[in-house]
């Protein structure tokens, strides 16, 4: 049996960054793929909606031109272009993966892995071929699924998931959309740009139910803009094929039974860890509904054995995907490294977007934080004002006693880049006054943050005293 010193099972973001971080240190490297090179965030999640979403900002900008007096005449959106664009970028990224490997010695063998012991890791090719390796260290980052939805239905055709929706041929003429988190509110905000009648069906009281309630109702305010119908605190019973080729959902609204019809249904519950046919039994690794139990080493039960990414069911984000295969591979390469209590942020890339990291005001309230918010609306940033994109505000959550940043919350424009700064404060423990006294540059969005930072004393000096952002 060939002996390998890291094995890692799964390129995507977790895995192909643990593979390179480890082959840095000086490891030799296995790196295992069924699919392709950076797995669900490269191929069929973070970046072909964004590439998606890129097409429809464009087109929405000329309905902005119009202010500038831009007229557009006769825009047409050609589909099936749009998605040749996506997945070009896609294989651009996808070789790029395959570029790092190659610069970093990394052996990528394509193939299902499963592990036959705590150090035995088999392969299976697509010819059926199996071989089995020794493995010194072992790194799991198989990622996660769309979880299913357990209704009568579920599995019609015109029933899709996040990947099924990237693999449209055409822009429906109408969609169903079960689920009103980042990804089911991407894809609706992509395809109601398009054209498509967009019905958003949320089980909780209000969408993006784990986002500042003020961020949460001032986007659902800016979905109308696309003509979005959203029903929050509605249940999906069932779905049936209709007349048509269409099919029919049947919810429970706070309006009584509802039927919505719809060309498509896009169920978009969340995702579950990826965990099926791993042989975590056969190594004895514990793992629960959640995923791969791991330590802040990202180590398992089993010494030796890691995981990383989606898999162990913390952050489904990439970036904490990174971040995990980072000290995983670290330590699988004898240093000793930590994923202590970190600042992690979250995205939703809607037209504007949605940013925040740390604690919503309630969560704040309910921790029993004494707390100070600041507020600034992007309507009185001046940068925001010339790009003609003045929706949305910054929200500063501050804890009392030595003003620490417990959270930011942020609807408006590049709210996902504007966050970086957030994060970075946040991990130094930085305070609402460091952020107020920094120089920030001018006319730029990220002053909405330096004011935002004023107005937790009151002192923010682009809106009236005593009227909050
Ligand atoms: C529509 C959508 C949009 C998203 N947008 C964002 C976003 O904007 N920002 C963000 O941070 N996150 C986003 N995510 C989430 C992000 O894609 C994941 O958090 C990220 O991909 C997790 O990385 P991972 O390495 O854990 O797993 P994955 O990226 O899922 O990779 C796991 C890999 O393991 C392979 N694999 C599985 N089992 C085996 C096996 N037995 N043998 C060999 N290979 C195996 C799979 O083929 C896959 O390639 C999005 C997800 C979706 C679905």
């Amino acid at each position: 049996m060939a002996e390998k010193d890291i094995v890692i099972i799964g390129a995507g973001p977790g895995g192909y960054v643990a593979a390179i971080k480890a082959a840095r240190l000086g490891g030799k490297v296995t790196l295992v793929e069924r699919e392709e090179l950076g797995g669900t965030c490269l191929n069929w999640g973070c970046m072909p909606t964004k590439a998606l979403l890129r097409g429809v900002e464009i087109l929405e900008s000329l309905e902005t031109g119009k202010e500038f007096g831009i007229q557009a005449e006769g825009v047409k959106v050609d589909f099936a272009k749009l998605s040749a664009r996506k997945d070009r970028a896609v294989k651009v990224l996808v070789s790029g993966v395959g570029g790092l490997m190659k610069a970093n010695g990394v052996e990528v063998i394509k193939g299902t892995a499963q592990l036959l012991s705590p150090r035995t890791v088999q392969v299976v090719d697509e010819k059926n071929q199996s071989a089995s390796y020794q493995a010194k260290k072992i790194i799991l980052a198989t990622g996660s699924v769309s979880a299913p939805l357990p209704i009568p239905g579920a599995q019609l055709p015109g029933v899709l998931d996040s990947t099924g929706a990237l693999k449209l041929t055409r822009v429906p003429e109408s969609m169903v959309i079960i689920g009103a988190g980042p990804i089911g509110l991407e894809f609706g905000t992509i395809f109601s740009a398009l054209g498509t009648r967009v019905t958003l069906v949320e089980l909780l009281p209000q969408i993006l139910p784990s986002e500042d309630e003020e961020v949460a109702s001032a986007l659902e305010k800016s979905l109308r803009r696309f003509k979005i119908k959203v029903l929050t605190g509605s249940q999906v019973k069932g779905i049936e094929e209709s007349a048509g080729k269409k099919l029919k959902v049947s919810a429970v609204t706070g309006e009584g039974e509802k039927d919505f019809e719809a060309e498509v249904v896009l169920v978009a519950v969340g995702r579950k860890p990826n965990l099926e046919g791993l042989g975590l039994q056969e190594a004895g690794v514990r793992f629960g509904k959640k995923g791969i139990e791991v330590n802040a080493r990202m180590e398992t039960n089993i010494p030796g054995i890691y995981a990383v990414g989606d898999v162990t069911g913390q952050w489904l984000l990439a970036h904490f995907a990174f971040a995990q295969g980072e000290v995983a591979a670290e330590n699988a390469m004898g240093r000793e490294a930590q994923l202590g209590s970190v600042a992690v942020p979250r995205c939703v890339y809607t037209l504007p977007e949605v940013a925040s990291v740390g604690l919503t005001e309630k969560q704040a309230r309910d921790k029993g934080h004494e707390i100070k918010v600041g507020r600034f609306p992007f309507s009185a940033n001046g940068k925001a004002t010339v790009l003609g994109e003045r929706t949305g505000f910054v929200k500063i959550v501050t804890e009392v006693k030595y003003g620490e940043i417990l959270g930011v919350n942020i609807f408006g424009p590049h709210a996902t880049d504007l966050i970086g700064e957030a994060v970075l404060a946040m991990g130094l423990e930085g305070t609402a006054e460091d952020i107020a006294r920094a120089i920030h540059p001018h006319p730029t969005l990220t002053e909405a943050f330096q004011e935002a930072a004023l107005d937790v004393d009151g002192m923010a000096l682009h809106i009236p005293p005593g009227k909050k952002g």
